[in-house]
């Protein structure tokens, strides 16, 4: 069986470096907010190219985080609208409500699966405060556009990077293409920890005080509490191994790169919706969806040819029984993608016999039998 993710053969490739960084934290006596995490947050603000970087605990708290530390600094407050694409996972919606505003879902553009940006400004009201654009998959959503529109009605741009470490639009890398940014380090994403961890990364020095603060229970300094924050901290542990993993991801965003122009090139079916990148060196290939009619019979297909696959996500925010309130809206395009969606394993562990086992199989699918 060719598994979607193999994450212990990803992280076996540096476990002599790894054990070595864990090493030296246990060694250090310091567990919280040490040498590791302070160099880790340079390093990571570095490969964004951004000022400043907070860690965080994980990644839908440095969203979370980014909409509270707007409302602290009375940009925001509980009513407000924010706009983003309805087929995204699950925390960037949370990452709105959980802060008592409103998400305002737009329907993405079925070719990319990112936000149309055609479909924001009809969606402007006078409580919308932000755009929060998801990278999904792992390419960057059209920012000329969205932030265009954004200096127009004065909104904030809030970017969901938790699929698309490294990835370029234009001459910018994720993190660094609005106003703040959240990214998470779980363990499966392109920057994995080996638990969990996130980030928020911005230009902004107040933003970033009030998002450390608010991460650090609000204390400006140790027992001076300024807001009722939260506890929300990279652990020197995980910041120790991200720095490891950081030094590789470049590599392993081109590796990706290079297997998903393999499955573009070689993936011929006409039963099959293959993604279509804006631009191939600027996506990071997170995921490396297909889509297709009958999904399951598919999925099922794969897997008697011994080729494990995922679903991102079989149920739209819009839909979950968490957004009972949501329930009823009708939003066709998120709804057919939700449908027909199937990820196909994508990563640096797969062989080219494993590759090639996953085209040879794709190719002869036939929806019928
Ligand atoms: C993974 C993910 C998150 C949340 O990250 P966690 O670290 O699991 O909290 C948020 N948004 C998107 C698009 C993600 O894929």
């Amino acid at each position: 069986m060719i598994p979607f993710l193999d994450l212990k053969l990803i992280n076996t490739q540096y476990r002599t470096e790894l054990i070595d960084a864990c090493t030296k934290v246990i060694d250090s006596g310091w567990y919280i907010h040490g040498q590791e995490c302070q160099a880790f947050e340079k390093e990571f603000a570095n490969y964004c190219g951004t000022e400043y970087c907070i860690g965080v605990a994980n990644g839908l708290d440095a969203l979370v985080l980014i909409i509270r530390a707007y409302k602290e600094m009375g940009e925001m407050c509980d009513g407000d609208e924010i706009i983003v694409p309805a087929n995204t996972y699950i925390a960037s919606i949370l990452a709105i409500s959980q802060n008592h505003l409103v998400p305002i879902l737009v329907e993405p553009d079925i070719k990319t699966y990112l936000i149309d940006p055609l479909k924001i400004e009809e969606k402007i009201t006078k409580k919308t405060k932000a755009i929060l654009a998801v990278h999904l998959y792992g390419q960057t959503c059209q920012m000329d556009i969205i932030n265009s529109i954004a200096t127009k009605y004065n909104l904030k741009v809030i970017e969901d990077s938790a699929q698309s470490h490294g990835a370029y639009f234009q001459d910018k890398r994720s993190g660094n293409l609005g106003d703040a940014s959240g990214f998470s380090f779980y363990p499966g994403k392109n920057l994995g920890a080996l638990g969990d961890g996130g980030a928020v990364t911005t230009n902004h020095k107040e933003l970033a005080q009030t998002v450390q603060y608010l991460a650090n229970y609000g204390s400006e300094k140790k027992y001076h509490n300024i807001y009722q924050g939260v506890n929300s901290r990279l652990d020197e542990i995980q910041a120790a191994m991200l720095r490891v993993k950081l030094k590789n991801i470049d590599q392993e965003n081109n590796i990706r790169q290079e297997l998903a122009l393999y499955y573009l090139q070689h993936i011929k079916n006409e039963n099959l919706i293959l993604p279509v990148p804006r631009n191939a060196k600027e996506h990071v290939w997170h995921l490396f969806v297909i889509r297709t009619e009958n999904r399951e019979h598919l999925a099922n297909f794969l897997y008697q040819n011994g080729i494990e696959t995922m679903i991102h996500y079989p149920i739209p925010p819009h839909k979950q029984q968490a957004y009972a309130t949501l329930n009823a809206m009708h939003l066709p395009l998120s709804e057919q993608i939700h449908k027909e969606v199937l990820s196909i394993p994508l990563n640096v562990s797969i062989t080219q016999a494993q590759r090639n086992e996953i085209v040879d199989a794709l190719n002869t699918y036939l929806k019928n039998n």
